[in-house]
């Protein structure tokens, strides 16, 4: 037996790059930030080190009003592996947030029947440990 093999019960957590590190530290402090671009406008999630449209560099981070509109959402019975399993049936969605762009992410407190397209949702954070807080979103 390996220490360094994967436990199955434990989620998959993500490693913020000095890229996303900002983003991570916003979602700490259960703030949404997004990308500006001072050059096209262009107003981007996730964070990279430049415009998805003009590939400036000159981005400016802005916290966003954290309100959106579900787009598309899946409730998913069958979890993806054992870390998962207490948590379903769980619905992921797909948020159109009020300055544009798009993010996957999953609901909180809310019960899946009671999804539709088009309600409004609000961000709010998961803290999973001292460095990671999970974007969520419960039914606004
Ligand atoms: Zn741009």
């Amino acid at each position: 037996m390996s220490n360094s093999a994967i436990d199955p019960f434990a989620k998959p957590l993500p490693s913020p790059d000095p890229d996303s590190l900002p983003l991570w530290e916003g979602f700490r402090q259960g703030k949404l930030f997004l990308q500006h671009c001072k050059d096209c406008g262009g107003i981007q999630y996730y964070h990279q080190a430049s415009c998805r449209n003009c590939q400036s560099e000159n981005l400016e981070e802005r916290e966003a009003s954290g309100r959106g509109k579900i787009h598309s959402f899946s409730v998913v019975h069958r979890a993806p592996g054992p870390a998962f399993k207490n948590d379903t049936p769980y619905a992921v969605v797909l948020v159109e947030l009020e300055e544009g762009p798009r993010m996957i992410s999953s609901m909180i407190d809310t019960n899946p029947d009671d999804l539709d397209f088009e309600l409004d949702v609000a961000f709010t954070t998961e803290k999973v440990n001292e460095e990671i807080s999970l974007p969520r979103f419960r039914l606004a």
